[in-house]
């Protein structure tokens, strides 16, 4: 039962509440106070927390709803052999929305709908509007190549689509060709501006760099953000399945992004991104520029203190760690006609399963941590 708080208006329904132990974790940071305050906000109103064994907060659902993509990343997909799950075994949205409504229930504030290309599903647009719809979803943001944005922003806008991440790992038509292996960089770019026209904020340009490839562009990819308020954000390839074992070679750190950017542009650190929900992403300005850099090292720099995410895979999976083959099956009990406590009984154990940290490593044998391709598992 909710107790009378002594601080915040009795008045303050639910949603203010979720937000309240959202922002908590930017007041109090993600250690005690954090979490002291959080607990406050669950207690006065009523609201849940899930914190796993290691005191994170487990608030974040990245739901992929499809394995499909109208591109081929050569570091995402691999060239052959590439199996698609079945019909059949994706799950529907009323089932996906099953899934959601329980783990809102158990705490979950954000989703972020991905894939595969999670615009290539059919009925994408009236699946988001009914996830905006679940009360107590406060941050809904949706992840894509950006290849159908421009024919979906406007709807997407009018779905209640918070925040939109968009992958692009070249600003050279060839080469996001070749990369893609057959992409259309003209069509990314008219979602781009599309976008920015519908007023998204933030819009994010996440960059995938890699040695040979394109850190000759790194530079490029940071004057976006002189003009425009866009956050671009420099990304570790990371070492997943048959894809990443090829791509080993072209890794590039972090730190070593970080200073080519610095050799012509000094960067300001962005105070409180981090509460502003960019995740585990560093994130820098250039002096004078509109918009923001960051960095995400997931390899060199592990965040897994402050990971808060559990995954839903297109077959109806909960993962808990990106870098584990863990995953708990959801999809059978839940066609069984299971009821919504067992379903939360086994969201609970992926979040009493979540590993401390991941285990990759640049040194030998991490690869086999982690077998499955991010096009299998959901980016
Ligand atoms: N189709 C959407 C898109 O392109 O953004 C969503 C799915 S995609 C798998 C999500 C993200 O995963 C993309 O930004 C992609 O660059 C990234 N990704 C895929 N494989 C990766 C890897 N091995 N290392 C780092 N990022 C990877």
């Amino acid at each position: 039962m909710a107790l009378p708080c002594p601080v915040l208006p009795a008045c303050v329904n639910w949603a203010s509440a979720g937000r309240f132990r959202f922002l908590a974790r930017g007041w109090g940071g993600e250690g005690r106070t954090g979490q002291s305050l959080a607990r406050a906000a669950d207690l006065c109103y009523g609201t849940t927390s899930m914190y796993d064994n290691f005191k994170r907060d487990i608030n974040y659902l990245r739901v992929s709803i499809t394995d499909r993509c109208n591109l081929r990343c050569r570091y995402c997909v691999p060239k052959e052999g590439l199996s698609l799950i079945g019909h059949d075994d994706i799950l529907r949205y009323e089932e996906i929305l099953r899934i959601i409504r329980i783990a809102v229930t158990l705490g979950v504030v954000k989703i972020r709908i991905t894939g595969g290309e999670p615009l290539v599903r059919r009925g994408v647009i009236p699946f988001v509007t009914a996830v905006k719809a679940v009360p107590g979803i406060q941050d809904l943001s949706l992840t894509t190549n950006g290849i159908l944005l421009e024919k979906y922003a406007g709807e997407l806008r009018d779905a209640g689509v918070c925040r939109l991440n968009i992958s692009l790992d070249s600003l050279n038509g060839d080469k996001y060709s070749h990369i893609t292996r057959g992409g259309s960089l003209t069509e990314v770019l008219r979602g781009i501006d599309a976008v920015y026209k519908h007023g998204f904020a933030p819009i994010k340009i996440n960059m995938v760099a890699m040695k040979g490839f394109n850190d000759d562009e790194i530079l490029a990819f940071a004057r976006l953000t002189l003009d425009r308020p866009y956050q671009v954000r420099f990304i570790e390839l990371m070492p997943l399945g048959h894809t990443g074992r090829d791509n080993l070679g072209k890794y590039l750190d972090g730190e070593t992004i970080r200073m080519i950017i610095e050799s012509s542009y000094p960067l300001l650190p962005v105070n409180g991104a981090r509460e502003r929900s960019d995740g585990p992403a560093r994130v820098f300005r250039i002096d004078g520029g509109r918009g923001e850099i960051g960095f995400i090292s997931p390899v060199s720099h592990h965040f897994c203190h402050l990971c808060n995410r559990l995954r839903l895979t297109a077959d109806g999976h909960i993962r808990s760690c990106l870098f584990s083959e863990e995953e708990i099956d959801l999809k059978t009990p839940l066609r069984r006609g299971c009821s919504d406590g067992e379903l939360e009984g086994l969201i609970r154990e992926a979040i009493a399963n979540k590993p401390r940290k991941h285990e990759i490593r640049l040194e030998d044998n991490y690869l086999r941590k982690c077998g499955k391709d991010m096009s299998a598992i959901g980016g």
